[in-house]
């Protein structure tokens, strides 16, 4: 089993544990996920706090959409790829 291809039914599971875990709040702006399921009819998201890592309770935190965008920015910010590599997907 490889760290990057957990099967989907594991993920759901940390995700609900990562939920309870957070009082299904989005972990930086604090909304709730009932707030955020009326406002735009989806649920909060399951973030992993180390990009490509395995999808773990300690390793996962609850954001909403726009933090978890965010977080990518500023994660892409500190942490510039190197020129010669480009993403080939
Ligand atoms: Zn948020």
């Amino acid at each position: 089993m490889t760290a990057t291809h957990q099967p989907v039914c594991e993920i759901r599971q940390v995700r609900a544990a990562v939920l309870e875990r957070d009082d299904y709040r989005c972990v930086r702006c604090g909304v709730t996920n009932e707030q955020y399921k009326a406002v735009y009819d989806r649920q909060l998201e399951l973030r992993r706090r180390k990009p490509g890592s395995e999808y773990t309770l300690g390793g996962c935190e609850i954001v909403c959409r726009a933090c978890n965008v965010q977080l990518s920015r500023s994660e892409a910010r500190r942490k510039p790829e190197p020129l010669a590599k480009k993403r080939e997907k």
